[in-house]
């Protein structure tokens, strides 16, 4: 090996400290079985339970047997199928827009998208915390970066009211922040939107299947369907497969299909992973049992930790960290909890703030009560034996 290439790699392993992650041996569940035991899950973002589910297998393997695994090049260059098309309109019936795009990831969704609608000339404005997507997305793009304190809207019109000699102005946010679990503030960035003539573009990672009447997201719960010019959302999450998608009006969609660099210039979805996405968005949009449970979860949950001293933050979401504060501390807690039974992942730098580290637990429908009951006194003794609580 090149040795300038040896020594960088050396010290950087050395700095990083060793990579990290559990190895599964079967599917995602409300157990996941681990080294051959058995531990309760509350860390994945199977919202919904579809990621093992068999109406999604069953599409996936019809879809395996008729399709074959791979689709050889992007649609533009060696076609779509009739599955791709399907998923795109559900989608954006599901989400009341007139055209859905889907893109590989939800990552590379915010880093194609973010860049074929504002470049040198215009301005982003992005919260501090929003996704590492996003931010790649926006650095890629070119435009005038803004970054505003999280969630601050006098922080986000400050940097507005500066930027009228910009050609064009979005704003970006997650709906749910994905370490945090909070809402960003929609109604009124829409209407600071309006105020400085800039558009809106909103990452439903966390909160397609998750949050409004119909499991639509966060826009639904707000009551601002139809007014968001942007919505992003990911395959990967509640719908239980994989893929990211846009929905929007028709003309964004027809521009983003022959712009988006990480749309072209990539093979497109297996067909198998489409159809199991489509499965999946029948499933929550037909069946709000799923999202009842999910919620009926998050409450028992939540409150029993709230009522034990548990610091949870603004959680608003499934999505419920436990604040410890120091990285070392959390490393502790989470490996503690793993040997009495649950896994819960620590997230520390650089994910979150120095002094901000945390487990970050993540209820899903799959738990049952008594899942729920088995893993608050796990926290509950743990969080005692190394005085957290
Ligand atoms: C997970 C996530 C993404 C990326 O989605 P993937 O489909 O996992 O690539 C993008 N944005 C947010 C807010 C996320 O939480």
């Amino acid at each position: 090996m090149n040795t300038t290439l040896q020594q960088f790699l050396s010290e950087e392993i050395q700095r990083l400290g060793a990579p990290y992650w559990r190895v599964l041996e079967g599917a995602q569940g409300a157990r996941v079985c681990i080294d051959g035991q058995w531990k309760i899950s509350l860390c994945s973002n199977n919202y919904l339970g579809l990621a093992n589910h068999r109406a999604l297998k069953e599409a996936a393997a019809r879809a395996l047997e008729h399709y074959g695994v791979g689709t050889a090049a992007a649609r533009s260059l060696s076609g779509s199928t009739p599955v791709h098309e399907e998923l795109e309109s559900e989608l954006a019936a599901f989400k009341g827009a007139e055209a859905a795009l889907i893109f590989n990831s939800g990552f590379v969704t915010n880093t194609g998208t973010i860049p074929a609608l504002v470049s040198k000339g215009d301005a982003v404005f992005s919260d501090e915390i929003n996704h590492g997507s996003i931010v790649d997305g926006c650095r890629l793009s070119g435009a005038d970066k803004r970054i505003y304190r999280h969630a601050d809207l006098v922080h986000l019109e400050e940097l507005l009211r500066d930027s009228a000699h910009y050609r064009k102005r979005m704003i970006v946010a997650d709906a749910v922040f994905s370490m945090d679990g909070d809402l960003a503030p929609l109604p009124e960035m829409l209407a600071l939107c309006e105020r400085y003539d800039a558009f809106l573009m909103v990452d439903e990672a966390h909160a397609t299947g998750v949050l409004g009447q119909n499991g639509r997201g966060a826009v639904e719960h707000f009551g601002l369907e139809g007014r968001v010019d942007i919505i992003m959302g990911t395959l990967g999450k509640a719908l239980g497969s994989m893929g990211g998608y846009i929905v929007g009006s028709a003309e964004l969609v027809s521009y983003l299909a022959r712009t988006a660099r990480s749309f072209l210039l990539t093979t497109s979805l297996p067909v198998p992973c489409v159809a199991a996405a489509l499965a999946g968005l029948r499933l929550l949009r037909d069946d709000p049992g799923l999202r009842q449970r999910l919620w009926q979860n998050t409450r028992l949950y939540k409150s029993a930790l709230e009522e034990l001293g548990f610091d949870t933050m603004n959680s608003k979401t499934p999505i419920v960290p436990i604040l410890i504060g120091d990285d070392g501390l959390a490393v502790r807690f989470s490996q503690r909890l793993y040997e009495e039974g649950l896994y819960a992942t620590k997230i520390g730098t650089p994910y979150v703030p120095r002094g901000t580290a945390r487990l970050r637990t993540i209820v899903h429908a799959l738990l049952t009560e008594d899942d729920l009951h088995e893993a608050i006194g796990i926290l509950e003794r743990v969080g005692h034996e190394l005085s957290i609580i």
